[in-house]
């Protein structure tokens, strides 16, 4: 192992430092085939609702051949057998499968990459027998050693340890849930042990990242619920309301050009009457990949309420503004839903442009409400200015 403290800052800035999960798994591969000097190493996760384990990153094997990686995750492949039992696989006897051979894998070791506090199973169960091998082990569990005698009396092996083991709380303490993938470490060419001690430390950093890339996921899940709209994906009404507070005030600073368009959907309380909610779902829904397609990412885009739609183009006035809401407006009357071409609905729009018709955010939307009420009054499937 080289240069231990610098590495061990390292390691701790993989939990500690605000990071997003790619840049963790980067440094998590880089941190790992520095300090242990491996001749390969491969990140693999579980994707696809935990039932596929994919390759991502690696350092030392050929370009491809651990992205391509895609097995079922299933304690028959060895592979992806941490990932069921939690527990990491290395040694002399591990058997040799399809894929072993294919990257030619003699003297490698797989850790599982879990994502939770783990409790172990002696502590678990209060067990005292300090003559098992998983005992004081973070990483080892009893159910399974085999030949061991556990805390309970039960001697077996094999098939039939996990039948006895499978009414035990140890053993059903770890599921896929609890692992996010796994560390592959290989030193096949150069033939360098692989001993218990640098797994038990790998199994530590692994951990460690585990946690963190769950931290990090939890985190952006939380991060997007609080600004996107669940159904259609948009940015929702609060989002919306801080972004144009925001660019009102640049406006104001820059002197730029921002205009506002508030869209309602027309009659639309018809369509879930006549078709039934879930098309009135998917009308909002593909209004919202309409709208996001035909406008520049620069735009912000919101589901404003029920049907109703907000947009904020940026740097632009109001004649521009007026000829991109036609062709929204237009887009949507000609086109029946892709999923049902009977339901077709139309939009009405009110439009408020900055410095001519207000100068604060509420004034903003004011007018546009006022414009959009015009629309509505005056038959609806129309553009209007105040
Ligand atoms: P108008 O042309 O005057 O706007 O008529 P309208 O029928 O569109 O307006 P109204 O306000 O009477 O009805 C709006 C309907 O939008 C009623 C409500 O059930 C429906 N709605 C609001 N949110 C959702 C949603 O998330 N999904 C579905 N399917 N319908 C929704
Ligand atoms: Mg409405
Ligand atoms: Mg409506």
């Amino acid at each position: 192992m080289k240069n231990r403290e610098f590495h061990l800052l390292d390691m701790l800035s993989l939990v500690y430092e605000d990071m997003d999960i790619d840049a963790i798994e980067e440094k998590f591969v880089n941190i790992v085939s520095e300090i242990f000097s491996f001749d390969r190493v491969g990140l693999l996760f579980i994707k696809h609702r935990k039932e596929i384990l994919q390759g991502k990153l690696c350092k030392g094997f050929e370009p491809g051949t651990i992205s391509s990686i895609n097995i079922p995750v299933s304690e028959k492949h060895l592979f992806t057998r941490p990932l069921v039992t939690g527990f990491p696989l290395w040694g002399e006897d591990i058997e040799t499968d399809s894929f072993t051979r294919k990257l030619g894998l003699t003297n490698f070791a797989i850790i599982p990459i879990v994502n939770q506090k783990r409790v172990s199973c002696w502590r678990l169960k209060n067990c005292v027998a300090k003559d098992c091998p998983a005992y004081g082990k973070q990483w080892l569990r009893c159910w399974l050693v085999h030949d061991t005698k556990c805390c309970d009396g039960n001697e077996s092996d094999g098939l039939d340890k996990s039948k006895i083991c499978a009414t035990c709380p140890v053993y059903k303490s770890h599921s896929t849930n609890s692992v996010e993938g796994i560390l592959l470490i290989d030193n096949s060419q150069s033939g360098n042990l692989i001993d218990e001690k640098t797994i038990a430390i790998l199994s530590v950093i692994a951990h460690a990242v585990g946690i963190a890339i769950n931290n990090s996921k939890v985190y952006s899940s939380a991060l997007r619920g609080a600004i996107l709209d669940d159904l259609t994906g948009l940015h929702n009404r609060r989002y919306f309301n801080e972004r144009l507070i925001d660019e009102v005030d640049r406006a104001k600073r820059y002197g730029s050009e921002i205009s506002l368009l508030l869209c309602d959907i027309d009659y639309f309380k018809n369509v879930n009457d006549t078709y039934g909610h879930q098309v009135g779902d998917d009308v909002l829904k593909w209004i919202g990949q309409l709208f996001r397609n035909k406008l520049r990412k620069t735009d912000i885009v919101a589901r404003y309420g029920g049907e109703e739609f907000a947009i904020v183009l940026l740097d632009t006035e109001r004649d521009k503004a007026y000829e991109i809401a036609e062709s929204l407006r237009c887009s949507v009357a000609k086109s029946p839903l892709p999923e049902n071409e009977n339901v077709k609905v139309s939009l009405s729009i009110g439009l408020s442009t900055f410095g001519l018709d207000a100068n604060s955010f509420e004034g903003l939307i004011n007018v546009a409400d006022k414009a959009l009420y015009n629309a509505k009054s005056r038959g609806r499937n129309k553009v209007c200015i105040t």
